[in-house]
């Protein structure tokens, strides 16, 4: 298999002041391509670090290396001079190039005011020159990029800007270079998303194991599990040919864990329970999510055919004010209550007229914990005009914000369950 390796360069990535997107980006679409990405590297704008990553990946043995970033006109932008240095060519002066960039930027200088035109030519001039033996990938913004050749590596050259990136990519998969890398009937890496609610990481690492001692080697397959948001996520890679192997797998998962087992075709919860809301009416009533679980319903494209809004009701006089709460509930069994959390859902699928509707109330801490109420401690109800209903009172791990929003990904998975009862 092909093996790749990416230098994202850039001081703002390696400080963390931007997150890097262009390497998982350039990763799936490798994986697309047929090539398995073997290292990402970071370095900041400086030659002699790029110049070791460039080496370190060589003696990776990697077929083809990416970079991002550094191609723009400012001196701090070196990657094209390095990665020519590197590959043992000269950069040489391209004047048709040089007027193609002009002839982009010309009308863009002419709405600026106080275009300096002297530092613009210089910008521009230093943007022309190009690798003596390689290729040019036209510009998308003002910079080009560029494909050469060390020794056997291939190395493609990419703009930073993740928009400039991806809109040069269709280029760079039809040009020569890289057409001759990966030859012309490439197969796509497969990978499958298993997704699994309410196991541990230890079930799953069991399951693996028994899997392995049931079905024989599983090396073909290569197997990541991860904990994200509260769900198990199982990641599997693999080369066509080993989709029998992963079949089976997937069959020995499903047995073992059918009901936690929600999602095998890489979909979210999110969009699970969208697909099962199609023709009803949702309201919320949040009191410690206050709106994080109606903006994550909201988050799914097409959500206003099946989510009309919600209450967040926080204080206890919205609860009793907007969501005919009865006080003396709230007297009786505390805010943080099954019972309120009921009364919650019947309050709001009145106010709203909704006819299936979901409510959460909880201690999000850091202070407000009591023994039988500690931190982490919610309550969800979810409730029909059909008179379905399903309650939970958990207490979550973790601090003030990974409450709330694991709370939010508890109360879909309660809602996803009641809806495909
Ligand atoms: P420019 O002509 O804009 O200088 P460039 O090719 O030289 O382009 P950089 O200078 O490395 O690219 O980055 C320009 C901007 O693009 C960065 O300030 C950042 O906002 C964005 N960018 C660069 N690399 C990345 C990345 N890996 N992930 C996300 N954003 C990035
Ligand atoms: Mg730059």
């Amino acid at each position: 298999m092909l093996r790749a390796g990416i230098v994202v360069t850039g001081t703002e990535v390696l400080t963390g002041r931007v997150a890097d997107a262009n390497g998982p980006w350039l990763s799936e679409h490798l994986r697309e391509a047929g090539i398995d990405v073997a290292h990402i590297c970071v370095c900041g704008d400086r030659k002699d670090d790029l110049l070791a990553q460039l080496q370190f990946l060589t003696d990776q043995g990697v077929d083809l290396i990416i970079t991002s970033g550094g191609l723009g006109p400012t001196a701090d932008d070196m990657t094209l001079p390095t990665v020519a240095e590197f590959a043992d060519t000269t950069l040489v002066f391209d004047a048709a190039l040089e007027a193609a960039i002009m002839d982009r930027l010309r009308p863009m200088a002419d709405r600026w005011e106080n275009v300096d035109w002297e530092a613009l030519r210089v910008g521009i001039a230093k943007q022309a020159l190009v690798p003596a033996r390689g290729q040019i990938l036209d510009p998308v913004g003002t910079a080009p990029g560029a494909i050469v050749t060390a020794g056997k590596v291939v190395i493609v050259v990419l703009p930073g800007p993740p928009h400039e990136l991806q809109r040069m990519w269709p280029a760079v998969v039809r040009a020569e270079p890289f057409r001759g890398l990966v030859g012309d009937d490439a197969v796509a890496i497969e990978q499958t998303i298993l997704r699994l609610y309410g196991i541990t990481e230890p079930d799953i690492a069991e399951t693996l194991r028994l899997a392995e001692e049931a079905l024989g080697s599983l090396a073909a397959l290569e197997i990541t599990t991860c904990l994200r948001r509260s769900e198990v996520e199982v990641v599997t890679r693999f080369e066509p040919s080993a989709r029998p192997a992963w079949e089976r797998l997937h069959e020995f998962i499903a047995t073992r864990h059918g009901a936690a087992l929600f999602s095998s075709d890489g979909s979210t919860v999110d969009q699970v329970v969208a697909a099962l809301l199609r023709g009803r009416r949702l309201a919320v009533a949040e009191s410690c999510t206050a709106g994080l679980l109606g903006a994550r319903i909201a988050d799914v494209p097409g959500s206003s055919a099946y989510f009309l809004g919600g209450v967040i009701s926080y204080a206890n006089d919205v609860k009793i004010g907007q969501l005919q709460v009865d006080p003396q509930l709230l007297a009786t069994h505390g805010a943080v209550s099954p019972q309120v959390a009921a009364a919650m859902a019947d309050g709001v699928l009145t106010a709203l007229g909704a006819d299936i509707a979901v409510s959460t109330t909880g201690v999000a801490g850091p202070g407000g914990g009591s023994p039988d109420k500690p931190v982490g401690t919610v309550c969800f109800c979810v409730k029909t005009v059909a008179g379905e209903r399903a309650d939970l009172r958990v207490v979550i791990p973790g601090n003030r914000n990974q409450i709330r929003e694991r709370a939010t990904t508890v109360a879909l998975h309660l809602l996803r369950r009641l809806l495909q009862q």
